[in-house]
């Protein structure tokens, strides 16, 4: 019997979205809407490997993505980006917001040490 009470997080397992090519003005909103349909189901690590460019507004969507993700109680993690999204992570102070992994797997293995801990839901920022 579990009775957590109303602290409760909805830490249910976690997608993972992968995101290739440019994410520009063309694609930003399918980018948003692909992430927030997938909150639904658990917490999400976005997987930026193959992302090749985002600029801009591709970064609001992600930003816009973690807001919807802290409002459904999941978690919304960055794996693999490209290093001109880390090096605008950093100048923006984004990494707060967005807590950024390596990869996958790392991404994967910190969320699952979440799951298993109780209170926090919270992962600290990495520097990649
Ligand atoms: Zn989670």
């Amino acid at each position: 019997m579990l009775d957590t009470g109303q602290e409760q997080f909805l830490c249910g397992g976690s997608t993972v979205a992968e995101l290739a090519g440019e994410i520009d003005i063309a694609t930003t909103e399918e980018t948003y809407e692909l992430l927030v349909s997938l909150l639904d189901d658990g917490c999400v690590i976005v997987d930026l490997s193959a992302v090749e460019f985002i600029d801009a507004s591709g970064v609001n969507a992600l930003v816009k993505a973690a807001r919807e993700a802290s409002l459904a109680h999941r978690h919304l993690t960055l794996a693999a980006p490209p290093r001109q999204l880390s090096r605008i992570l950093d100048v923006l102070a984004l990494h707060q917001i967005l807590p950024t992994h390596p990869d996958v797997d790392t991404a994967r293995s910190i969320h699952s040490r979440l799951q298993q801990g109780r209170g926090g839901h919270y992962i600290p920022p990495q520097v990649v």
